[in-house]
């Protein structure tokens, strides 16, 4: 596997591979990698010929300074992990090299895909993702990219920032891994004490009992339930959304609305985790 450190050396690689008729895909990750990441690696690695990871925990996709700092970093074992899964290069860029002119987000228009959910709580979260997203997407060129539905909201917006740009990238959707328990992977996993490690286990279990009750209950009342369940754990609920998967815009009525998501942001502790489930 090849470590690649600056945007130059990338672009020559990059070169040498599409002019052997290589198809390049491309994985953007945080690091502290596990499991989930490593199923859009291998995902990658059936569908193309070479395999780029970027690792970076961009700055301006953070609208809470604690979670910067104490965001898991562990290069090491990224590094082996992704030996053992196939992957042919590594990216670790320097934040200088992806921000030249400073730290900064661009600003950007989701036609409304922003504007609810993760948006709505983490303000300026989804450009600094689409500005690090479009930079890598400059800098790799690769022919497929592939996101998590661990994320869904994050995917539909790269989703929508390619048809916008008319990026020349298909961007391929991995579902959700999950611990044998039920909990979504997730980095942040790692921080959870031992009592909220067990509590978030609720996490699935309330989502799955949600698609149960809305089988014979309106939207109005799933969301009601979802919310009491949540108050009898420790857990402690910042939103609870049903949305067409679509358009990401909350649905009142279920038999108008075309494919259904249920989508969750909890805090156990200190730390934010999200998931989603599809309901119908
Ligand atoms: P992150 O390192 O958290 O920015 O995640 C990098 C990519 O991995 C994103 O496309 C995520 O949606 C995806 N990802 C993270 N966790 C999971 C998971 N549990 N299952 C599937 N994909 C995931």
């Amino acid at each position: 596997m090849i470590l690649l450190r600056t945007p130059s050396e990338v672009s020559d690689l990059v070169d040498k591979q599409r002019q052997s008729g290589r198809q390049i895909g491309f994985v953007p990750t945080m690091g502290a990698l596990h499991n989930g990441h490593i199923s859009l690696v291998k995902e990658s690695v059936n569908q193309n010929d070479f395999t780029i990871v970027s690792v970076f925990v961009n700055p301006t996709q953070f609208n809470n300074a604690d979670d910067l700092i104490n965001y898991p970093r562990t290069e090491e074992a990224d590094i082996a992990l992704l030996e053992s899964s196939g992957c042919d290069a590594v990216f670790f860029p320097a934040a200088r090299d992806i921000y030249p002119a400073g730290e900064k987000s661009e600003n950007f228009e989701f036609h409304g895909l922003e504007n609810r959910m993760e948006g709505k709580f983490r303000p300026g979260h989804f450009d600094g993702v689409a500005t690090v997203v479009k930079r890598f997407l400059e800098i790799i060129r690769p022919h497929r990219a592939y996101f998590g539905e661990k994320d869904f909201q994050q995917l539909r917006i790269i989703q929508e920032l390619v048809k916008d740009l008319e990026l020349e990238v298909e961007i391929v959707p991995v579902p959700i891994i999950r611990e044998a328990d039920g909990l979504a992977m997730s980095s942040r996993n790692t921080r959870l004490t031992q009592a909220m490690r067990e509590e978030s286990v609720k996490i699935l279990k309330i989502l799955q009992e949600a698609g149960v009750f809305m089988k014979n209950h309106t939207i109005e009342e799933t969301k009601k339930f979802v919310e009491e369940r949540f108050g009898n754990t420790e857990l402690k609920l910042e939103y609870f959304e049903i949305a067409d998967e679509e358009t990401l815009q909350p649905v009142s009525d279920k038999e108008s609305s075309g494919k259904l998501r249920g989508f969750v942001a909890a805090f156990a502790g200190e730390i934010r985790l999200i998931d989603n489930i599809s309901l119908n």
